[in-house]
Protein backbone atom coordinates (compact mmCIF):
# COMPACT_ATOMS: atom_id res chain seq x y z
CA UNK A 1 0.00 0.00 0.00
CA UNK A 2 1.06 3.65 -0.77
CA UNK A 3 1.52 5.44 2.34
CA UNK A 4 3.50 8.40 1.35
CA UNK A 5 2.51 12.02 1.30
CA UNK A 6 2.02 13.10 -2.39
CA UNK A 7 3.16 15.89 -4.50
CA UNK A 8 1.06 17.85 -6.20
CA UNK A 9 4.10 19.46 -8.42
CA UNK A 10 3.46 19.70 -12.00
CA UNK A 11 -0.13 20.66 -11.83
CA UNK A 12 -1.62 24.19 -13.87
CA UNK A 13 -2.46 25.57 -10.42
CA UNK A 14 -2.65 29.10 -12.41
CA UNK A 15 -5.61 27.85 -14.66
CA UNK A 16 -7.24 26.08 -11.48
CA UNK A 17 -9.49 28.88 -10.52
CA UNK A 18 -10.58 32.20 -11.77
CA UNK A 19 -9.99 34.34 -8.77
CA UNK A 20 -6.18 33.06 -9.10
CA UNK A 21 -6.46 34.89 -12.20
CA UNK A 22 -8.11 37.22 -11.07
CA UNK A 23 -5.75 38.08 -8.05
CA UNK A 24 -3.27 39.35 -10.77
CA UNK A 25 -5.67 42.17 -12.23
CA UNK A 26 -4.64 45.43 -11.31
CA UNK A 27 -7.13 46.54 -8.57
CA UNK A 28 -10.14 48.98 -9.83
CA UNK A 29 -10.13 51.88 -7.30
CA UNK A 30 -12.91 52.18 -5.23
CA UNK A 31 -15.46 54.24 -5.65
CA UNK A 32 -16.76 57.08 -3.15
CA UNK A 33 -20.33 55.46 -3.00
CA UNK A 34 -22.37 52.18 -3.64
CA UNK A 35 -25.36 51.04 -3.66
CA UNK A 36 -24.27 48.76 -0.97
CA UNK A 37 -21.00 47.68 1.26
CA UNK A 38 -20.56 44.18 2.50
CA UNK A 39 -17.38 43.63 5.11
CA UNK A 40 -15.60 40.19 4.85
CA UNK A 41 -15.34 37.91 1.88
CA UNK A 42 -16.20 34.75 3.45
CA UNK A 43 -19.47 32.09 3.90
CA UNK A 44 -22.24 34.62 4.68
CA UNK A 45 -20.50 37.43 3.10
CA UNK A 46 -19.78 36.15 0.02
CA UNK A 47 -23.60 35.03 -0.77
CA UNK A 48 -25.12 38.47 0.31
CA UNK A 49 -22.63 39.75 -2.14
CA UNK A 50 -23.76 37.72 -4.77
CA UNK A 51 -27.46 38.03 -4.18
CA UNK A 52 -27.30 41.97 -4.28
CA UNK A 53 -25.11 42.07 -7.74
CA UNK A 54 -27.69 39.87 -8.83
CA UNK A 55 -30.63 41.71 -8.01
CA UNK A 56 -28.80 44.85 -9.89
CA UNK A 57 -27.44 46.99 -6.64
CA UNK A 58 -23.86 48.01 -7.27
CA UNK A 59 -21.94 46.45 -3.96
CA UNK A 60 -18.27 46.70 -2.99
CA UNK A 61 -17.15 43.28 -0.93
CA UNK A 62 -14.34 44.26 1.45
CA UNK A 63 -12.22 41.74 2.55
CA UNK A 64 -9.22 42.33 4.84
CA UNK A 65 -6.87 39.38 3.84
CA UNK A 66 -5.85 38.29 -0.15
CA UNK A 67 -6.05 35.79 -2.36
CA UNK A 68 -4.65 32.27 -1.24
CA UNK A 69 -3.30 30.37 -3.99
CA UNK A 70 -2.86 26.22 -2.95
CA UNK A 71 0.40 25.33 -2.41
CA UNK A 72 2.66 23.78 -5.75
CA UNK A 73 3.52 20.78 -3.38
CA UNK A 74 0.38 20.05 -1.78
CA UNK A 75 0.27 21.91 1.29
CA UNK A 76 3.45 22.71 3.94
CA UNK A 77 2.42 20.49 6.82
CA UNK A 78 3.87 22.79 8.99
CA UNK A 79 1.62 25.96 8.51
CA UNK A 80 -1.99 25.34 7.62
CA UNK A 81 -5.44 26.43 9.26
CA UNK A 82 -6.04 23.57 11.05
CA UNK A 83 -2.59 23.54 13.14
CA UNK A 84 -2.08 27.16 13.42
CA UNK A 85 0.93 26.66 15.94
CA UNK A 86 4.08 27.12 13.42
CA UNK A 87 1.99 29.55 10.74
CA UNK A 88 -1.18 29.82 9.00
CA UNK A 89 -1.41 29.46 5.28
CA UNK A 90 -5.08 31.66 4.93
CA UNK A 91 -4.28 34.54 7.29
CA UNK A 92 -4.71 36.76 9.40
CA UNK A 93 -0.99 38.09 8.79
CA UNK A 94 -0.26 37.57 12.42
CA UNK A 95 2.05 40.56 13.98
CA UNK A 96 -0.09 42.77 12.94
CA UNK A 97 -3.15 40.98 14.42
CA UNK A 98 -3.06 40.40 18.14
CA UNK A 99 -5.73 39.48 20.10
CA UNK A 100 -6.23 39.47 24.73
CA UNK A 101 -6.88 36.43 25.73
CA UNK A 102 -7.90 37.32 29.24
CA UNK A 103 -9.63 33.86 30.38
CA UNK A 104 -6.82 33.42 32.79
CA UNK A 105 -5.69 34.99 35.91
CA UNK A 106 -4.09 37.85 33.63
CA UNK A 107 -4.56 38.80 30.02
CA UNK A 108 -1.96 38.00 27.58
CA UNK A 109 -1.75 39.09 24.36
CA UNK A 110 -1.98 36.59 21.42
CA UNK A 111 -1.41 36.07 17.96
CA UNK A 112 -3.03 33.83 15.79
CA UNK A 113 -0.71 31.08 16.35
CA UNK A 114 -2.04 30.43 19.74
CA UNK A 115 -5.33 28.67 19.93
CA UNK A 116 -6.45 31.06 22.40
CA UNK A 117 -6.50 33.72 19.45
CA UNK A 118 -9.67 31.86 17.95
CA UNK A 119 -8.72 31.71 14.73
CA UNK A 120 -10.73 30.72 11.73
CA UNK A 121 -9.49 32.40 8.40
CA UNK A 122 -8.80 35.79 6.39
CA UNK A 123 -9.01 35.67 2.69
CA UNK A 124 -11.13 35.46 -0.21
CA UNK A 125 -13.44 32.64 0.69
CA UNK A 126 -12.93 33.15 4.53
CA UNK A 127 -12.74 29.94 6.64
CA UNK A 128 -14.35 28.28 3.09
CA UNK A 129 -11.16 28.45 1.63
CA UNK A 130 -9.72 25.90 3.16
CA UNK A 131 -12.44 24.56 5.30
CA UNK A 132 -13.60 20.80 5.46
CA UNK A 133 -16.30 21.52 3.80
CA UNK A 134 -18.70 19.24 5.68
CA UNK A 135 -22.23 20.85 5.11
CA UNK A 136 -24.56 18.92 7.69
CA UNK A 137 -28.21 20.87 8.06
CA UNK A 138 -29.06 21.81 11.65
CA UNK A 139 -31.68 19.82 13.79
CA UNK A 140 -35.16 21.29 13.55
CA UNK A 141 -34.64 20.87 17.45
CA UNK A 142 -31.55 23.33 17.29
CA UNK A 143 -33.36 26.02 16.88
CA UNK A 144 -35.56 25.91 19.74
CA UNK A 145 -33.22 24.74 22.54
CA UNK A 146 -34.45 26.48 25.76
CA UNK A 147 -38.19 24.85 24.56
CA UNK A 148 -37.10 21.22 24.70
CA UNK A 149 -34.75 21.79 27.45
CA UNK A 150 -35.50 24.48 29.88
CA UNK A 151 -33.20 27.41 30.52
CA UNK A 152 -30.20 26.51 32.99
CA UNK A 153 -28.93 28.58 35.61
CA UNK A 154 -26.34 31.18 34.63
CA UNK A 155 -27.53 29.88 30.72
CA UNK A 156 -28.57 32.33 27.78
CA UNK A 157 -30.13 28.98 25.93
CA UNK A 158 -32.50 30.60 24.15
CA UNK A 159 -34.91 30.02 20.80
CA UNK A 160 -33.96 31.31 17.70
CA UNK A 161 -36.85 33.44 15.97
CA UNK A 162 -36.92 31.50 13.07
CA UNK A 163 -37.69 27.45 12.69
CA UNK A 164 -35.82 24.82 10.36
CA UNK A 165 -38.85 25.16 8.10
CA UNK A 166 -38.34 29.26 7.59
CA UNK A 167 -34.31 27.76 6.99
CA UNK A 168 -35.13 24.40 4.72
CA UNK A 169 -35.50 26.19 1.01
CA UNK A 170 -32.22 28.04 1.75
CA UNK A 171 -30.24 24.57 2.78
CA UNK A 172 -31.66 23.60 -0.17
CA UNK A 173 -30.72 26.60 -2.33
CA UNK A 174 -26.76 26.16 -0.97
CA UNK A 175 -26.93 22.27 -1.54
CA UNK A 176 -27.58 23.05 -5.24
CA UNK A 177 -26.09 26.52 -6.09
CA UNK A 178 -23.02 25.63 -4.50
CA UNK A 179 -22.98 21.86 -4.51
CA UNK A 180 -23.16 19.31 -2.07
CA UNK A 181 -22.09 15.48 -2.81
CA UNK A 182 -24.67 13.74 0.19
CA UNK A 183 -26.86 10.82 0.51
CA UNK A 184 -30.76 11.42 1.27
CA UNK A 185 -30.59 9.28 4.39
CA UNK A 186 -28.93 12.68 5.24
CA UNK A 187 -32.64 14.33 5.52
CA UNK A 188 -33.94 11.30 8.07
CA UNK A 189 -32.59 13.13 11.33
CA UNK A 190 -34.41 16.46 9.92
CA UNK A 191 -37.70 14.58 9.42
CA UNK A 192 -38.24 16.76 6.09
CA UNK A 193 -38.42 15.72 2.78
CA UNK A 194 -36.22 17.53 0.17
CA UNK A 195 -35.02 17.62 -3.26
CA UNK A 196 -31.64 15.49 -2.20
CA UNK A 197 -28.21 16.13 -3.50
CA UNK A 198 -26.78 17.05 -6.71
CA UNK A 199 -24.04 14.83 -6.19
CA UNK A 200 -23.54 11.20 -5.40
CA UNK A 201 -21.52 10.89 -1.59
CA UNK A 202 -17.78 9.86 -1.06
CA UNK A 203 -17.32 6.52 -0.45
CA UNK A 204 -16.51 4.63 2.35
CA UNK A 205 -12.94 4.37 2.78
CA UNK A 206 -10.12 2.38 5.20
CA UNK A 207 -11.11 3.27 8.31
CA UNK A 208 -15.14 3.87 7.42
CA UNK A 209 -14.73 -0.16 7.14
CA UNK A 210 -14.37 -0.79 10.99
CA UNK A 211 -16.47 1.36 11.73
CA UNK A 212 -19.48 0.66 9.88
CA UNK A 213 -19.20 -2.88 11.40
CA UNK A 214 -18.98 -1.60 14.97
CA UNK A 215 -22.02 0.73 14.69
CA UNK A 216 -24.23 -1.91 13.15
CA UNK A 217 -23.35 -4.50 15.70
CA UNK A 218 -24.38 -1.79 18.66
CA UNK A 219 -28.07 -0.93 15.97
CA UNK A 220 -26.65 2.44 15.33
CA UNK A 221 -28.01 3.67 11.99
CA UNK A 222 -24.84 5.56 9.99
CA UNK A 223 -24.68 7.68 6.65
CA UNK A 224 -22.39 9.89 4.81
CA UNK A 225 -21.24 13.04 5.92
CA UNK A 226 -22.28 15.72 2.82
CA UNK A 227 -19.76 17.48 1.60
CA UNK A 228 -19.65 20.77 -0.07
CA UNK A 229 -17.57 19.06 -2.42
CA UNK A 230 -17.36 17.51 -6.05
CA UNK A 231 -17.32 14.15 -6.38
CA UNK A 232 -17.94 14.84 -10.22
CA UNK A 233 -17.30 17.42 -12.20
CA UNK A 234 -20.33 19.96 -10.98
CA UNK A 235 -20.41 24.18 -11.49
CA UNK A 236 -17.91 23.86 -14.20
CA UNK A 237 -15.22 22.57 -11.73
CA UNK A 238 -13.40 19.48 -11.58
CA UNK A 239 -14.24 16.16 -8.91
CA UNK A 240 -12.59 15.34 -5.86
CA UNK A 241 -8.97 13.84 -6.87
CA UNK A 242 -9.04 12.16 -2.93
CA UNK A 243 -5.72 14.24 -2.15
CA UNK A 244 -4.24 13.63 1.46
CA UNK A 245 -3.88 17.53 1.79
CA UNK A 246 -8.20 18.59 2.32
CA UNK A 247 -8.95 20.28 5.49
CA UNK A 248 -6.74 23.48 6.28
CA UNK A 249 -5.45 23.54 2.73
CA UNK A 250 -7.12 25.03 -0.32
CA UNK A 251 -8.46 22.44 -3.02
CA UNK A 252 -5.87 22.01 -5.78
CA UNK A 253 -8.02 20.97 -8.10
CA UNK A 254 -10.99 23.26 -7.22
CA UNK A 255 -13.14 20.48 -6.26
CA UNK A 256 -14.36 22.17 -3.25
CA UNK A 257 -17.34 24.38 -2.99
CA UNK A 258 -16.45 27.49 -1.39
CA UNK A 259 -17.71 31.30 -1.91
CA UNK A 260 -14.47 31.96 -3.55
CA UNK A 261 -15.06 29.34 -6.13
CA UNK A 262 -18.83 29.86 -6.24
CA UNK A 263 -20.70 32.91 -5.11
CA UNK A 264 -18.12 35.30 -5.48
CA UNK A 265 -17.48 34.59 -9.00
CA UNK A 266 -21.25 34.11 -9.35
CA UNK A 267 -21.55 38.02 -8.47
CA UNK A 268 -18.44 39.65 -10.08
CA UNK A 269 -19.81 38.28 -13.35
CA UNK A 270 -22.45 40.32 -13.02
CA UNK A 271 -20.03 43.63 -13.44
CA UNK A 272 -22.64 45.36 -10.29
CA UNK A 273 -19.61 43.08 -7.66
CA UNK A 274 -16.61 44.85 -6.51
CA UNK A 275 -14.27 43.04 -4.82
CA UNK A 276 -11.64 45.28 -2.82
CA UNK A 277 -9.21 42.95 -0.86
CA UNK A 278 -6.29 43.86 1.54
CA UNK A 279 -8.99 46.18 2.79
CA UNK A 280 -9.73 47.00 6.97
CA UNK A 281 -12.99 48.26 7.70
CA UNK A 282 -12.73 50.19 10.78
CA UNK A 283 -15.83 51.05 11.47
CA UNK A 284 -19.21 51.65 10.27
CA UNK A 285 -19.79 55.66 10.10
CA UNK A 286 -23.10 57.12 11.11
CA UNK A 287 -24.77 60.73 10.52
CA UNK A 288 -26.05 63.06 13.63
CA UNK A 289 -28.99 61.45 13.37
CA UNK A 290 -27.76 58.60 14.55
CA UNK A 291 -28.11 56.42 10.84
CA UNK A 292 -25.66 54.26 9.29
CA UNK A 293 -24.40 56.26 6.28
CA UNK A 294 -21.26 53.77 4.87
CA UNK A 295 -17.83 52.91 6.26
CA UNK A 296 -14.64 54.26 6.96
CA UNK A 297 -11.97 51.74 5.80
CA UNK A 298 -8.30 51.33 5.29
CA UNK A 299 -7.28 50.21 1.87
CA UNK A 300 -3.50 49.55 2.38
CA UNK A 301 -3.76 47.17 -1.22
CA UNK A 302 -5.08 50.50 -2.97
CA UNK A 303 -2.56 53.67 -1.62
CA UNK A 304 -0.71 52.53 1.29
CA UNK A 305 -3.09 52.22 4.48
CA UNK A 306 -4.98 55.60 3.68
CA UNK A 307 -8.13 55.89 5.32
CA UNK A 308 -10.84 56.68 3.90
CA UNK A 309 -15.17 56.85 4.15
CA UNK A 310 -17.39 54.97 1.86
CA UNK A 311 -20.82 55.67 1.12
CA UNK A 312 -23.36 53.24 1.21
CA UNK A 313 -27.52 52.83 1.23
CA UNK A 314 -26.99 49.41 3.14
CA UNK A 315 -23.77 47.98 4.86
CA UNK A 316 -23.65 44.49 5.94
CA UNK A 317 -21.53 43.35 8.03
CA UNK A 318 -20.44 39.58 7.90
CA UNK A 319 -16.60 39.78 9.42
CA UNK A 320 -17.33 36.24 11.21
CA UNK A 321 -17.97 36.22 14.84
CA UNK A 322 -15.73 37.74 16.64
CA UNK A 323 -14.54 40.44 14.18
CA UNK A 324 -18.58 41.47 13.64
CA UNK A 325 -18.31 42.14 17.11
CA UNK A 326 -15.34 43.90 17.41
CA UNK A 327 -16.20 46.25 14.28
CA UNK A 328 -19.37 47.00 16.11
CA UNK A 329 -18.20 48.16 19.20
CA UNK A 330 -15.50 50.21 17.27
CA UNK A 331 -17.91 51.74 15.88
CA UNK A 332 -18.93 54.36 18.44
CA UNK A 333 -20.41 58.11 18.50
CA UNK A 334 -22.23 59.97 20.60
CA UNK A 335 -25.21 58.68 19.90
CA UNK A 336 -23.92 55.21 20.13
CA UNK A 337 -21.32 55.66 23.27
CA UNK A 338 -21.45 51.69 23.59
CA UNK A 339 -21.25 50.92 19.77
CA UNK A 340 -23.48 50.04 17.25
CA UNK A 341 -26.35 47.93 18.39
CA UNK A 342 -25.36 47.44 21.65
CA UNK A 343 -28.18 49.42 23.40
CA UNK A 344 -28.93 46.31 25.28
CA UNK A 345 -25.17 45.46 26.40
CA UNK A 346 -25.59 42.23 24.05
CA UNK A 347 -22.78 42.67 21.46
CA UNK A 348 -20.28 40.72 22.32
CA UNK A 349 -21.57 38.17 24.34
CA UNK A 350 -22.60 34.31 24.08
CA UNK A 351 -19.48 33.67 22.23
CA UNK A 352 -19.33 29.80 21.42
CA UNK A 353 -18.45 27.65 19.09
CA UNK A 354 -18.20 23.63 19.18
CA UNK A 355 -16.29 21.53 22.43
CA UNK A 356 -14.57 18.45 20.18
CA UNK A 357 -14.53 15.60 22.36
CA UNK A 358 -12.37 13.28 20.29
CA UNK A 359 -11.80 9.35 21.02
CA UNK A 360 -9.00 7.19 19.48
CA UNK A 361 -8.89 3.46 19.28
CA UNK A 362 -5.71 1.14 18.31
CA UNK A 363 -6.60 -1.85 15.89
CA UNK A 364 -4.89 -4.87 15.00
CA UNK A 365 -4.05 -4.29 11.22
CA UNK A 366 -4.04 -0.50 9.52
CA UNK A 367 -7.25 0.69 8.82
CA UNK A 368 -5.59 4.22 7.13
CA UNK A 369 -5.44 4.13 3.54
CA UNK A 370 -4.51 7.98 2.75
CA UNK A 371 -7.76 8.08 0.72
CA UNK A 372 -9.14 12.04 1.34
CA UNK A 373 -10.93 13.93 2.18
CA UNK A 374 -11.28 11.61 4.77
CA UNK A 375 -14.65 11.53 6.88
CA UNK A 376 -16.71 9.07 5.64
CA UNK A 377 -19.40 7.71 8.49
CA UNK A 378 -21.43 9.61 10.78
CA UNK A 379 -24.54 8.85 13.11
CA UNK A 380 -26.73 11.87 14.11
CA UNK A 381 -27.83 9.14 16.62
CA UNK A 382 -26.77 11.37 19.45
CA UNK A 383 -27.57 14.78 18.42
CA UNK A 384 -30.56 14.76 20.72
CA UNK A 385 -32.53 12.66 23.33
CA UNK A 386 -29.29 11.45 25.62
CA UNK A 387 -30.06 11.00 29.37
CA UNK A 388 -29.68 14.20 31.59
CA UNK A 389 -27.76 15.82 29.97
CA UNK A 390 -28.23 19.34 26.96
CA UNK A 391 -28.21 18.48 23.51
CA UNK A 392 -25.38 16.04 21.89
CA UNK A 393 -23.32 15.95 19.17
CA UNK A 394 -22.92 14.63 15.53
CA UNK A 395 -20.07 11.74 15.44
CA UNK A 396 -18.23 10.79 12.65
CA UNK A 397 -14.23 9.90 11.68
CA UNK A 398 -12.20 12.80 11.00
CA UNK A 399 -10.32 14.04 7.44
CA UNK A 400 -7.07 12.62 6.52
CA UNK A 401 -4.63 13.71 9.69
CA UNK A 402 -1.44 15.15 8.49
CA UNK A 403 1.29 13.40 10.84
CA UNK A 404 2.13 16.57 12.48
CA UNK A 405 -1.37 16.95 13.78
CA UNK A 406 -1.84 13.84 14.68
CA UNK A 407 2.03 13.93 16.97
CA UNK A 408 0.69 16.38 18.71
CA UNK A 409 -2.46 16.14 19.13
CA UNK A 410 -3.57 12.02 18.97
CA UNK A 411 -0.81 10.41 20.83
CA UNK A 412 -1.58 8.10 23.80
CA UNK A 413 -0.76 9.90 27.18
CA UNK A 414 1.73 6.82 27.98
CA UNK A 415 3.94 7.37 24.62
CA UNK A 416 7.09 10.22 24.62
CA UNK A 417 6.68 12.98 22.60
CA UNK A 418 10.35 12.95 21.46
CA UNK A 419 13.08 10.54 20.77
CA UNK A 420 13.74 7.26 19.31
CA UNK A 421 10.54 5.54 21.01
CA UNK A 422 8.10 8.19 19.98
CA UNK A 423 9.17 7.81 16.01
CA UNK A 424 8.89 3.93 16.61
CA UNK A 425 5.36 4.48 17.89
CA UNK A 426 4.09 6.99 15.56
CA UNK A 427 5.82 4.24 12.81
CA UNK A 428 3.89 1.02 13.84
CA UNK A 429 0.89 2.58 14.82
CA UNK A 430 -0.49 6.03 12.76
CA UNK A 431 -2.20 3.72 10.44
CA UNK A 432 -3.60 1.71 12.76
CA UNK A 433 -5.47 4.42 14.37
CA UNK A 434 -9.18 5.24 14.46
CA UNK A 435 -10.97 8.15 15.29
CA UNK A 436 -14.63 9.21 16.13
CA UNK A 437 -15.33 12.93 17.21
CA UNK A 438 -17.96 15.42 17.28
CA UNK A 439 -19.01 18.54 17.66
CA UNK A 440 -21.17 19.15 20.38
CA UNK A 441 -23.25 21.77 20.95
CA UNK A 442 -22.61 24.19 23.56
CA UNK A 443 -25.36 25.64 25.93
CA UNK A 444 -24.48 29.38 25.44
CA UNK A 445 -22.98 31.67 28.44
CA UNK A 446 -23.61 35.52 28.56
CA UNK A 447 -20.50 35.71 30.32
CA UNK A 448 -18.62 34.49 27.22
CA UNK A 449 -17.09 37.38 25.68
CA UNK A 450 -15.86 39.33 22.85
CA UNK A 451 -14.77 43.04 24.44
CA UNK A 452 -12.52 46.04 23.06
CA UNK A 453 -9.06 45.74 24.76
CA UNK A 454 -8.14 49.50 26.42
CA UNK A 455 -4.20 49.37 25.96
CA UNK A 456 -3.97 47.10 22.74
CA UNK A 457 -4.05 47.92 19.29
CA UNK A 458 -3.52 46.20 15.57
CA UNK A 459 -0.99 47.65 13.39
CA UNK A 460 -3.43 50.20 11.92
CA UNK A 461 -4.07 52.08 15.73
CA UNK A 462 -7.69 49.96 15.70
CA UNK A 463 -8.47 48.12 19.77
CA UNK A 464 -8.21 44.66 19.07
CA UNK A 465 -10.51 42.19 20.68
CA UNK A 466 -10.35 40.43 24.10
CA UNK A 467 -11.85 37.09 24.79
CA UNK A 468 -13.35 36.25 28.19
CA UNK A 469 -15.16 33.80 30.26
CA UNK A 470 -16.10 30.08 29.93
CA UNK A 471 -18.88 28.13 28.07
CA UNK A 472 -21.64 27.15 30.69
CA UNK A 473 -20.60 24.24 32.76
CA UNK A 474 -23.85 22.31 30.97
CA UNK A 475 -21.54 22.06 28.19
CA UNK A 476 -18.84 19.93 29.66
CA UNK A 477 -21.73 17.35 31.03
CA UNK A 478 -22.82 17.11 27.69
CA UNK A 479 -19.62 16.68 26.42
CA UNK A 480 -18.24 13.34 28.16
CA UNK A 481 -21.48 11.74 28.05
CA UNK A 482 -20.72 12.24 24.12
CA UNK A 483 -17.16 11.20 24.66
CA UNK A 484 -18.67 7.80 26.27
CA UNK A 485 -20.27 7.06 22.86
CA UNK A 486 -17.33 7.52 21.30
CA UNK A 487 -15.08 4.87 23.03
CA UNK A 488 -18.28 2.70 22.87
CA UNK A 489 -18.27 2.71 18.90
CA UNK A 490 -14.36 2.45 18.93
CA UNK A 491 -14.85 -0.88 21.20
CA UNK A 492 -17.75 -2.41 19.13
CA UNK A 493 -15.38 -1.61 15.90
CA UNK A 494 -12.25 -3.69 17.12
CA UNK A 495 -10.08 -0.69 19.49
CA UNK A 496 -7.47 -2.70 21.83
CA UNK A 497 -7.07 0.53 23.41
CA UNK A 498 -8.78 3.74 23.75
CA UNK A 499 -7.71 7.02 24.85
CA UNK A 500 -8.18 11.05 24.73
CA UNK A 501 -10.43 12.40 26.74
CA UNK A 502 -13.80 15.11 27.38
CA UNK A 503 -12.34 18.67 27.42
CA UNK A 504 -12.77 20.50 30.71
CA UNK A 505 -14.45 23.93 31.43
CA UNK A 506 -12.86 26.95 28.86
CA UNK A 507 -13.77 29.09 26.76
CA UNK A 508 -14.33 27.70 22.85
CA UNK A 509 -15.03 29.98 19.48
CA UNK A 510 -12.34 28.98 17.04
CA UNK A 511 -13.28 27.84 13.50
CA UNK A 512 -16.98 27.22 14.26
CA UNK A 513 -17.03 30.39 16.11
CA UNK A 514 -20.82 31.67 16.74
CA UNK A 515 -23.27 33.91 19.11
CA UNK A 516 -22.43 37.31 19.48
CA UNK A 517 -24.79 39.22 17.75
CA UNK A 518 -27.47 36.35 18.32
CA UNK A 519 -30.86 37.27 16.55
CA UNK A 520 -34.09 37.52 18.43
CA UNK A 521 -37.33 38.72 18.66
CA UNK A 522 -36.60 41.12 21.57
CA UNK A 523 -34.56 44.01 21.25
CA UNK A 524 -33.93 43.98 24.92
CA UNK A 525 -32.01 40.30 24.74
CA UNK A 526 -31.15 40.28 20.75
CA UNK A 527 -28.42 42.29 18.23
CA UNK A 528 -30.48 41.72 14.93
CA UNK A 529 -34.39 40.71 14.42
CA UNK A 530 -34.96 37.52 12.45
CA UNK A 531 -33.23 38.88 8.95
CA UNK A 532 -30.35 40.07 10.39
CA UNK A 533 -31.24 43.47 10.78
CA UNK A 534 -29.36 45.49 13.10
CA UNK A 535 -32.24 46.59 15.90
CA UNK A 536 -32.97 50.38 15.57
CA UNK A 537 -30.94 50.24 12.21
CA UNK A 538 -33.02 50.40 8.94
CA UNK A 539 -30.11 49.92 6.98
CA UNK A 540 -27.68 47.93 9.05
CA UNK A 541 -27.87 44.14 8.53
CA UNK A 542 -25.70 41.08 10.01
CA UNK A 543 -25.13 37.58 8.10
CA UNK A 544 -22.58 35.30 9.50
CA UNK A 545 -22.40 33.03 12.45
CA UNK A 546 -22.67 35.42 14.96
CA UNK A 547 -26.07 35.26 14.61
CA UNK A 548 -26.46 31.65 15.72
CA UNK A 549 -28.68 31.36 18.70
CA UNK A 550 -27.13 28.44 19.63
CA UNK A 551 -24.69 26.63 17.45
CA UNK A 552 -26.40 23.06 16.99
CA UNK A 553 -24.50 19.89 17.33
CA UNK A 554 -23.27 20.11 13.68
CA UNK A 555 -20.72 21.78 12.08
CA UNK A 556 -22.23 25.21 11.18
CA UNK A 557 -21.47 26.54 7.73
CA UNK A 558 -24.44 25.51 5.98
CA UNK A 559 -26.27 27.03 8.33
CA UNK A 560 -24.31 29.91 8.29
CA UNK A 561 -25.01 30.11 4.25
CA UNK A 562 -28.73 29.76 4.66
CA UNK A 563 -29.34 32.90 6.10
CA UNK A 564 -27.23 34.40 4.47
CA UNK A 565 -29.23 33.81 1.23
CA UNK A 566 -32.06 34.28 3.44
CA UNK A 567 -31.34 37.68 4.30
CA UNK A 568 -29.41 38.54 0.92
CA UNK A 569 -32.76 37.80 -0.34
CA UNK A 570 -34.18 39.92 1.61
CA UNK A 571 -32.22 42.62 1.56
CA UNK A 572 -31.82 42.46 -1.87
CA UNK A 573 -35.31 42.98 -2.58
CA UNK A 574 -35.95 46.15 -0.28
C1 LIG B 1 -9.64 24.58 8.59
C2 LIG B 1 -11.13 24.81 8.72
C3 LIG B 1 -12.00 23.74 8.63
C4 LIG B 1 -13.38 23.93 8.73
N1 LIG B 1 -14.21 22.88 8.46
C5 LIG B 1 -15.55 23.07 8.45
C6 LIG B 1 -16.44 22.02 8.06
O1 LIG B 1 -16.01 20.92 7.68
N2 LIG B 1 -17.77 22.26 8.12
C7 LIG B 1 -18.29 23.45 8.58
O2 LIG B 1 -19.50 23.57 8.69
N3 LIG B 1 -17.46 24.47 8.92
C8 LIG B 1 -16.11 24.32 8.84
N4 LIG B 1 -15.27 25.36 9.14
C9 LIG B 1 -15.88 26.62 9.66
C10 LIG B 1 -16.45 27.53 8.59
O3 LIG B 1 -15.45 27.85 7.67
C11 LIG B 1 -17.02 28.76 9.31
O4 LIG B 1 -18.14 28.34 10.07
C12 LIG B 1 -17.49 29.86 8.34
O5 LIG B 1 -16.46 30.25 7.47
C13 LIG B 1 -17.98 31.08 9.11
O6 LIG B 1 -18.47 32.02 8.20
P1 LIG B 1 -18.53 33.58 8.52
O7 LIG B 1 -19.17 34.23 7.34
O8 LIG B 1 -19.13 33.75 9.86
O9 LIG B 1 -17.01 34.07 8.66
P2 LIG B 1 -15.71 33.85 7.78
O10 LIG B 1 -15.89 32.78 6.77
O11 LIG B 1 -14.61 33.72 8.76
O12 LIG B 1 -15.54 35.22 6.98
C14 LIG B 1 -15.22 36.44 7.61
C15 LIG B 1 -14.32 37.25 6.68
O13 LIG B 1 -14.33 38.61 7.11
C16 LIG B 1 -13.04 39.16 6.95
N5 LIG B 1 -12.91 40.33 7.85
C17 LIG B 1 -12.89 40.32 9.22
N6 LIG B 1 -12.81 41.57 9.69
C18 LIG B 1 -12.77 42.40 8.62
C19 LIG B 1 -12.70 43.82 8.49
N7 LIG B 1 -12.68 44.63 9.56
N8 LIG B 1 -12.63 44.35 7.24
C20 LIG B 1 -12.68 43.54 6.14
N9 LIG B 1 -12.76 42.17 6.22
C21 LIG B 1 -12.82 41.63 7.44
C22 LIG B 1 -12.12 38.01 7.33
O14 LIG B 1 -10.81 38.20 6.81
C23 LIG B 1 -12.85 36.81 6.72
O15 LIG B 1 -12.41 36.50 5.42
C24 LIG B 1 -13.88 25.23 9.01
C25 LIG B 1 -13.01 26.32 9.08
C26 LIG B 1 -11.65 26.12 8.93
C27 LIG B 1 -10.73 27.31 8.96
S1 LIG C 1 -9.56 15.71 -0.92
FE1 LIG C 1 -10.60 16.33 -2.78
S2 LIG C 1 -11.75 18.21 -2.27
FE2 LIG C 1 -10.23 17.85 -0.63
S3 LIG C 1 -8.46 19.13 -1.29
FE3 LIG C 1 -8.11 17.00 -2.04
S4 LIG C 1 -8.93 17.02 -4.12
FE4 LIG C 1 -9.75 18.84 -3.10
Amino acid sequence: MAHGWLSLTGRDLGALTGLSRAADAAPEPIQAEYDCIVIGAGAGGGIVACLMAEAGHRTLLVERGSHVAPDPDGGDHLRNQRLSLYGVNAGPSLAENPRVDATGSAPRTVLATDGAWNNNASCVGGGTRVYGAQAWRFHPKDFRMASEYGVPDGSSLADWPITYGDLAPHYERVEWELGVAGDTSSYGYTGSGSRGYPMPPFPVTGSGVPLARGAASLGWETLPPPMLMNTIPYGGRNACIHCRHCVGFPCPVDAKNGVHSTMIPRGLATGLLQLATGAVVREIVTDGKGEVTGVALLEEAYTGANLRSVRARTVVVAAGAIETARLLLNSRSSMHPDGLGNASGHVGRNLQGHYYPSARGLMEEPCWDGVGPGPCIATCRFNHGNPGVIGGAMLCNDFIELPIIFWRNGLPPDVPRWGIENKRWMRENYRRTLQVTGPVQEIPSPNARVELDGSVRDRWGIPVARLSGRTHPETVKTAAAIWERCCEWLRASGASRIWGGPPGLGLSGGQHQAGTCRMGRDPRSSVTDSFGRVHGHQNLFIADASLHVTNGGFNPVLTVMAMAFRIGGFVAAL
